[in-house]
């Protein structure tokens, strides 16, 4: 396709111009950036010339930290938020079952029983009539509980003798049955539920890049597995994947994928190894973030080392040892210094420039933004958090640390590399989320007043920059992403407002007006 955006407003991410008028692309690549008559002279006659006055043009969004298949399967799911009753629930789950095969499980999520009218808990009973056929498990808003049927509950073990499993609870009626209500019973369900074929893989990730399309994500960097890698590398094959993907793997697998031919840092624009993803620490809700000092609310605990410094750099190594580099977990402070230090001492013996990221990297150590610095880890984090998190971090860190928690605008003055993410499906791909985030700093009912440190605040340029230039450096793709200028891959997104004039509050209401893959138009506001 032979195209030109006129009228507009661009931000093209190029320093030696960052603003313009009019873009042109021709062959999936941008030929020129510049001023409305200049482009209308370089476009050729065949080329299709939109007049776009009142959007914004950017380079196309990149999520940089997400879990793009699982985001697939979570779009699929039942969803129970903001129901009222236990009949309502009934109709979602009925509408499931009337299009999924018998014997194949229904996952629902998101149910609240103190929105009810009903003024109970569920049971199984109310689901075994509409769903005879398919085992069913509704999670509850909290993620921990679960609401299952009979079927489910066979699947499971779970019967009148079935003994509760430690730290969890099979509720139970009057004579001892199971209701078919289990609390901390999620993660012990998930496990017995088949795993995916790649055909419903290959499903989840056309949803996912579907919904990636639909709010102006042109690419990911996705942390999965090789079953994930497979349905995206026969999706390529098969010319549907459209949506770039820079694909993480454990450590345990750059073994398994170099025989098979997947190699770090090798692949397609489409498709490529990008990094080796690890774990320092657990999360900040469960009190399991890895802390320098106790938690304020739970002073007894400074949280959980997944993997030891010496553990960690084990694997970086390994990671440069195939010519690669990493991604590294890390919510709390400490976890932070470790990947760090570990970061350190792999480098010490494998010389020459490296494109690690911390991810996350939710609470600094103050001494750890020099080191950050120093040696060029990018922070990888994701705004949208703060929406939910900000009471958490009060109550957990206490006010005095939360000072450096999810300082952003701190770590670009200490210039450091930051670039954005959403974690989807723990949060939804929709960027504008983290847009808002970033630059109001508040929840999105508004609070509280005038942001959360308001001082950490970021532009709307700091926002895109995070969001498309180092997505692409830490990608090595620097020369063909994150840039409209000539020679880049024509990859842009088309806000249908221009949001340097929306105030940051306004921005959850923004709409794509196009998203542009390879010069390819991917998607069309209607
Ligand atoms: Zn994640």
């Amino acid at each position: 396709m032979d195209f030109a955006i006129v009228s507009s407003r661009i931000y093209t991410g190029d320093a030696a111009r960052p603003w313009a008028e009019a873009v042109y692309a021709r062959d999936g690549k941008i030929v020129a950036v510049g001023p409305n008559a200049e482009i209308r002279k370089a476009a050729t006659k065949s080329a299709e010339v939109l007049e776009l006055p009142g959007r914004l043009v950017t380079p196309g969004i990149v999520d940089a930290h997400l879990h793009f298949v699982n985001f697939g399967f979570y779009l699929e799911r039942v969803d129970l938020r903001d129901l009222t009753s236990i009949a309502a629930c009934r109709e979602r789950v009925k509408a499931a079952v009337a299009k999924t095969a018998p014997g194949t499980w229904i996952i629902g999520r998101g149910w609240n029983q103190h929105l009810w009218t009903d003024r109970r808990e569920p049971c199984a009973r109310d689901l075994d009539d509409i769903a005879p056929g398919h085992p069913v498990m509704l999670i509850r808003c909290c993620g921990h509980s679960v609401w299952i049927n009979s079927p489910a509950m066979r699947a499971a073990g779970i019967t009148r003798e079935a003994v509760d499993a430690p730290g969890a609870r099979i509720e139970r009626d009057a004579q001892g049955n199971p209701t078919g209500l289990c609390r901390e019973y999620r993660k012990l369900i998930e496990k017995i539920i088949p795993p995916p074929s790649i055909e419903q893989r290959k499903a989840a990730a056309l949803r996912a890049q579907a919904e990636a399309f639909k709010h102006g994500v042109t690419g990911v960097h996705s942390c999965e597995t090789l079953g994930e890698w497979d349905a995206l590398a026969a999706l390529e094959g098969e010319g549907k994947l459209k949506v770039r993907v820079h694909h993480t793997l454990p450590p345990d697998l750059v073994e398994t994928a170099k025989g098979r031919g997947i190699e770090l840092t090798k692949g397609s624009d489409r498709l490529w190894f990008g990094q080796v993803k690890l774990y320092a620490d657990g999360s900040l809700g469960s009190d399991t973030a890895l802390m320098h000092a106790p938690y304020s609310d739970n002073p007894g605990t400074t949280g959980l080392v997944v993997l030891t410094v010496a553990q960690m750099q084990e694997r970086i190594e390994l990671a440069y040892r195939h010519g690669g580099d990493v991604g590294i977990h890390a919510i709390g402070d400490l976890a932070t210094t470790n990947a760090l230090s570990a970061i350190e001492g792999a480098r010490r013996k494998f010389l020459g420039p490296k494109r690690d990221r911390v991810e996350h990297v939710q609470l600094m150590h103050p001494p750890d933004f020099a080191r950050f610095r120093a040696m060029d880890v990018v922070a990888s984090c994701q705004p949208v958090h703060l929406h939910t998190d900000m009471l958490v971090a009060e109550k957990k860190w206490g006010m005095d640390r939360c000072r450096t928690g999810y300082a952003w605008k701190s770590m670009l003055r200490e210039g450091i590399k930051l670039q954005f993410g959403s974690d989807a499906p723990v949060e939804h791909i929709n960027p504008l989320l983290s847009f808002h985030a970033a630059m109001a700093r508040q929840r999105p009912n508004g609070e509280p007043e005038g942001g959360w440190f308001p001082a950490e605040k970021l532009t709307l340029e700091e926002t895109l920059h995070a969001f498309t230039a180092v997505p692409a450096w830490v990608s090595r793709k620097e020369d063909r992403l994150g840039a409209l200028k000539p020679g880049m891959l024509a990859d842009m997104t088309v806000f249908a407002e221009d949001l340097s004039a929306l105030a940051p509050e306004k921005l959850l209401a923004a709409k794509i007006e196009m998203t542009i893959v390879g010069g390819e138009v991917v998607y069309r506001k209607e």
